[in-house]
């Protein structure tokens, strides 16, 4: 169980090199989300978790400091340590425990991915309180498109996400606040999201949440549905200038593709349980696991091939970029 719950370091574009703690319902179940996200490199997975009660107890903060104990020592040059992964963490009801345990022995700052669900419950951002960093998700202004791009699990609303996301900012004791904006485009008649209606409509709200940060990003990764794919880069540079204009260079990160960052240097233990870790969480090519986990094409090229042909992972293609994802 524990080898489920630490996983990475990931080469992520928004963090540097980020070790993963995935505070899993289970360690088969593929996503354990309240959202089901047309974007979602999990896949589609329409049983959603409908509240925290299904999390409590799965993964407990005594797992989650022993598993981290174990691993972040083995890793040089590591930039943050991140809940994230196949599990919204703010599901658990333990996570203030759980962050609190992790900066106990290690002094990497910690940050929490949340889809920004459950930020409008006051014991939720208490645990969030604990981080150095949030990065809570924010697609749109509308709740028709929030809900056709997010379909979230009943009783989750636009509304109350925006008013738990300025509460976060209210707080006394707050961790940064960065909010991502996924933007996504269709080849089919879906309500996207980066029209001139949309974009003028996020700019009002988040005048009202105020992060710390902005971050406008699009789909790189092979998404749930088919018919989403990447907002182009001029597009996205134009939707950049508009919110530098209001915001600030500053507080406005555009992230295109590509991740520089030279290769981990990690001692590892059971090299195919870590590219399986890995991978589980984020389809990946065969350079992204190389450069996250430090393994030479010597060392990855037979491992892939193994886990290929035992059909523990399968390849998939996705604009010419061929993945590796779990089977
Ligand atoms: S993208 Fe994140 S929030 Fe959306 S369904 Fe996937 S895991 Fe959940």
């Amino acid at each position: 169980m524990l080898k489920r719950i630490i996983y990475g370091p990931i080469l992520s574009r928004r963090l540097g090199r980020s070790l993963g703690i995935d505070v899993i319902k289970t360690p088969d179940t593929k996503k354990n989300c309240n959202f089901d996200c047309v974007y979602c490199q999990l896949g589609h997975v329409p049983q959603k978790i409908t509240g925290t009660d299904e999390l409590k107890g799965a993964v407990t903060p005594e797992n989650v400091v022993e598993g981290i104990h174990s691993y972040h020592k083995n890793i040089e040059d590591l930039d943050y340590i991140t809940f994230s992964g196949t599990c919204e963490p703010t599901l658990n009801p333990a996570l203030g425990e759980m962050i609190k345990g992790v900066k106990e022995i290690s002094t990497h700052p910690v940050c929490v991915i949340t889809n920004s669900s459950l930020v409008d419950n006051v014991e939720v951002r208490k645990n969030l309180a604990e981080a150095d960093l949030v990065v809570a998700t924010l697609v749109s202004g509308y709740e028709d498109t929030f809900r056709a791009i997010n379909r979230p699990a009943e009783g989750i609303e636009l509304e109350n996400i925006i008013n738990g996301l300025k509460a976060v900012r209210k707080m006394d004791k707050r961790p940064r606040l960065g909010v991502e904006v996924m933007l996504v485009d269709a080849t089919i008649d879906f309500p996207v999201n980066h029209t001139e209606r949309e974009i003028a409509r996020l700019k009002e709200v988040l005048i009202d949440i105020d992060p710390d940060e902005i971050e406008l990003l699009t789909v790189t990764r092979p998404p749930a549905e088919k018919y989403i794919v990447p907002v182009s880069d001029d597009r996205l540079r134009e939707i950049a200038i508009e919110f530098e204009n209001i915001f600030g260079k500053e507080r406005v990160k555009l992230v295109l593709k590509g991740v520089r960052k030279s290769r981990s240097i990690m001692k590892h233990g059971n090299i195919e349980e870590e590219v399986y870790d890995l991978i589980l969480r984020r389809p990946c090519t065969f350079q992204e696991i190389s450069a996250s986990l430090g393994l030479s094409k010597e060392e990855l090229t037979p491992m892939i091939e193994k886990m290929l042909s035992s059909k523990r992972i399968k390849e998939t293609i996705i604009r010419e970029k061929k993945y590796y994802k779990t089977s």
